[in-house]
């Protein structure tokens, strides 16, 4: 009786985190998607908690407390501009979770009278290389994207040929494992080389790839968790697993097609390494700036304005006041739309998250292969806290760090406003021509406070 529960909660927790992935892909049922993923990881863990196998409670009890001491702050404390580094974490105790229960499993197979299975041992060796090196991978990630290391690719000499004997002798190990699954020692060297293969791995990718990267992670996470379902006969983690895993696979493909990439060329490439500008110093040129006043006098007068917005809008949380912008434009029969970038922001998807959550109704976001071809027939691109997305020098200058990447071309309207504090560079750290061009307006400001006072202007002289 108890196995047929568990089972049909598996099989419930199964189907609800397919439709989750269903739902999460609009934006319009994705808060319906995250409800669905939660009750099916309830049903999940409930299923799992009732099995005949679990011997001891208290432990398991004591695990939540210390797992949910260390989660919950975690949440609250770490604002949304730091998702990707929370993801990254997450995956790194997810990944040695993984690999600890592999350990486990490890000594307890090679521990009883009869041998373990090479299919079952080579499941477990699979297991523990993706587990334990997409921990250190993502720790180093994580150390990336908080920029307490260097974001810059770290290259040195023979790097590539260290890599590919570390990642050989590490398989080695695995195959010899799998013949001779009783070796206590050799088991020691397998999971330190595939810590150590880990670090390396990420080492030489710079900051600009690391959303490509999280996304590689968080598959080599999944097949890791399917590979465990094997091993344990949980048909639950081998679903979740190979989801999680292709979905990962899946994101990885689009960030690279949004960046224009190549997998090899993510791993290896050496991307979004620092560059001296061939421009001089930022501080030697002159731009134009205007105060709010001017500016909503400015845009009373367009008839279409695209509003480009990135990273800086959700530092300022401005998708508030930028609604408020929205009313009061398209009040005065502009055409107002908003040019959606696959990587402006921090996460996949962050800028619309953030405009749904102000009510940007769905269909003034346009893709960027969509908004491209009108920005020459538009008035104004007004830019809220977004730079590399819209840095010419991607599209114009085959040395610049970012080479390649697709860009919204706000350099294409008529006019260009630019909504940001300072001459800042943006997330890649290099200059951005736009600025200095004539038909440039620099709008000074916290996003949230600027927008703010030119909604405010608008307001004045609506009546
Ligand atoms: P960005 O290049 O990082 O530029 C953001 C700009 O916002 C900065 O130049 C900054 O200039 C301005 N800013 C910061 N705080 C502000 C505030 N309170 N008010 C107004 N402006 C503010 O952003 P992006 O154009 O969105 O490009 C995203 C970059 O992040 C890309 O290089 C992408 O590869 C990378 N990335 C993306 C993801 C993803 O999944 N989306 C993940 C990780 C990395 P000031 O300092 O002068 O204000």
């Amino acid at each position: 009786m108890t196995d047929h529960l568990v089972q049909l909660s598996y099989l419930a927790a199964a189907a609800l985190f397919i439709l989750s992935l269903l739902w999460m892909s609009h934006p319009s049922t994705a808060r319906r998607g995250v409800r669905a993923a939660e009750i099916g990881m309830l049903l999940a863990i409930v299923g799992t908690l009732v099995r005949h196998e679990i011997v001891n409670y208290e432990i398991i009890a004591l695990a939540f407390l210390a797992g949910s001491a260390i989660g919950v702050p975690l949440a609250y404390l770490m604002p949304m501009t730091a998702i990707p580094q929370r993801t990254a974490l997450s995956h790194a105790f997810g990944a040695l979770a993984t690999g600890l229960i592999g350990t486990a499993e490890y000594f307890r197979l090679t521990g009883m009278d009869v041998a373990p299975s090479p299919l079952v041992m080579s499941a477990l060796m699979f297991e523990m290389f993706l587990g334990f090196l997409t921990c250190t991978a993502s720790i180093m990630a994580f150390g990336k994207l908080q920029e307490i290391m260097p974001t810059r690719p770290m290259i040195f000499p023979l790097q590539r040929a260290l890599n590919v004997s570390i990642f050989i002798a590490t398989i080695a190990a695995a195959i010899a494992l799998v013949v001779l699954p009783a070796g206590p020692v050799l088991f020691g060297v397998f999971v330190g080389l595939a810590l150590v293969f880990g670090v390396l791995l990420v080492v030489p990718i710079g900051g600009a790839d690391m959303p490509t990267v999280i996304a590689l992670l968080n598959a080599y996470a999944g097949l890791a968790a399917s590979a465990m379902g094997f091993v344990l006969n949980n048909k639950l983690l081998i679903i979740t697993g190979a989801l999680d895993g292709s979905s990962g696979f899946i994101l990885a493909v689009i960030m690279c097609r949004a960046m224009n990439r190549s997998f090899a060329n993510v791993l290896f490439g050496g991307f979004g390494q620092l560059q001296t500008s061939a421009a001089g110093a930022a501080e030697d040129r002159t731009v134009r700036s205007l105060a709010p006043d001017e500016t909503a006098m400015t845009l009373e007068n367009a008839q279409s304005v695209v509003i480009i917005p990135g990273y800086g809008m959700a530092v300022a949380q401005a998708q508030h006041k930028i609604h408020d912008l929205y009313q009061q434009l398209t009040q005065r029969q502009a055409l107002v739309r908003f040019a959606i970038h696959p990587v402006a922001g921090r996460m996949p998807g962050h800028m619309n998250v953030l405009l749904a959550e102000a009510n940007i109704p769905y269909d003034a976001l346009v893709e960027m292969e969509d908004i491209n071809p009108e920005m020459p027939m538009t008035d104004i691109a007004l830019i809220v806290g977004a730079n590399d997305v819209v840095n010419p020098a991607a599209r114009d200058d085959p040395k610049s760090a970012i080479a390649g990447m697709p860009i919204i071309e706000a350099d294409k309207a008529r006019s260009v406003m630019v909504v940001k504090r300072s001459m800042g560079k943006g997330f890649s750290g290099i200059e951005n021509e736009l600025y200095f061009q004539d038909k440039t307006h620099m709008l000074f400001g916290d996003a949230k406070d600027y927008v703010g006072s030119v909604v405010k202007e608008l307001a004045s002289t609506a009546a």
